[in-house]
């Protein structure tokens, strides 16, 4: 996948213009492709002169809590005032692994708001909202964290600014979002990216270990609990599962912002299953996520039903009906999309 040198020169005439106030801003509930790829980002912009602030919407998960440069994020739920006044006062809005300023809650506003600024979006889900200056949009690039590094190698002509601290961040972002090398656009290209990663010094097996190894035992007991409660229909030989996790449940595990990452994925390991979801009950929606084997479409089948969007083989969405009602509709939309 070749970067277009047109996004590359317009984002230089940002990158290595005049220093700037400039605000680097993710999505709500920021995995590791969100933290890892926005700390890079904004660092880079630090060693081109900008100042430079990083921004999420909520709390990022625990597991993500040992990242160099963490503690430079500004949590706009914690640090309301502080985050308003950057991207108010901000000249460049930099948005990192998100399609839609709705995904950014109480922060989107405020970036409306700012009518001055340029805005950016480098990002790799489908459909793009329309909403911005600069549109590096490259849904074939496996995380935005591969999509940054090449942006930084395009603008640079090397990788040469990427130090380990960025390596870090960047290989954490690349390591998540492509499910640890098992997803798919695993391209030649990015595993050349890796292997200078590497060079750069980071340690992997320390990185797998602190990302994938960190959890509580609580958190292993929800997982243990949620399969239990899996679900399965099928419909003309497509077999689709569910999950559903209520409030009450999430109490009981004691749970913790990110402890339900990744269980979405667990019944795509049942051989010939087709689409997977979980239905997450919060205090104002339920928030649906959907996984699919790779000819399986599942962001038309979240934009379809659930309201949401994403990659192929990787969605979410909402829902604003009661737990049994979702499962209700997810049923009949299940009959529909494979009948
Ligand atoms: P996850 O299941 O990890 O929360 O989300 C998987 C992917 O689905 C995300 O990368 C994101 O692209 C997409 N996604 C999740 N929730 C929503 C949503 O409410 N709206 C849209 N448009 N996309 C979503
Ligand atoms: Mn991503």
């Amino acid at each position: 996948m070749e970067i277009s040198t047109k996004d590359i020169d317009a984002l230089r005439v940002l990158v290595a213009g005049e220093p700037q106030r400039m605000v680097v801003v993710s999505h709500t509930n920021p995995d590791g492709d969100a933290v890892g790829s926005s700390l890079a980002w904004a660092e880079y912009l630090r060693r081109k002169g900008h100042h430079v602030v990083c921004v999420v919407p909520n709390r990022f998960p625990s597991f993500l809590e040992w990242m160099p440069q963490v503690e430079s994020l500004k949590i706009y739920k914690l640090h309301a005032d502080e985050v308003e006044h950057a991207v108010v006062q901000a000249d460049a809005i930099f948005c990192i692994d998100f399609n839609q300023l709705e995904r950014l809650e109480g922060v989107g506003p405020l970036i409306e708001q700012n009518r001055r600024a340029t805005k950016v979006l480098i990002d790799h889900h489908l459909d793009p909202t329309p909403v911005f200056d600069l549109l590096i949009s490259y849904p074939p690039i496996s995380s935005t964290a591969y999509l940054v590094y090449r942006l930084i190698e395009a603008l640079d002509g090397s990788a040469q600014a990427i130090d380990r601290t960025m390596a870090e961040q960047l290989y954490v972002g690349i390591m998540t979002d492509t499910g640890n090398f098992s997803y798919s656009f695993l391209t030649p290209d990015l595993f050349r990216a890796v292997a200078v990663l590497v060079e750069k010094g980071i340690d992997i097996p320390h990185i797998n270990r602190m990302v994938y190894h960190s959890f509580t035992s609580d958190r292993l007991r929800l997982l243990g609990h949620a399969l239990n409660k899996m679900q399965i229909v099928e419909v003309n030989g497509y077999r689709a599962a569910w999950i559903t996790l209520s409030e009450a449940e999430l109490r009981r595990f004691n749970f913790q912002i990110g402890d339900s990452e990744g269980f979405v994925n667990y019944p795509l390991s049942i051989r010939g299953l087709a689409l997977s979801a979980i239905f997450i009950e919060t205090r104002a929606f339920i928030r649906a996520s959907f996984r699919s084997r790779e000819d399986i479409d599942a962001s038309i089948f979240a934009r379809r039903y659930f309201d949401g969007g994403g990659h192929k083989n990787a969605s979410g969405g909402k829902s604003f009906t009661s737990l049994a009602e979702t499962v209700e509709n997810y049923k009949k939309a299940v009959g529909e999309f494979f009948g």
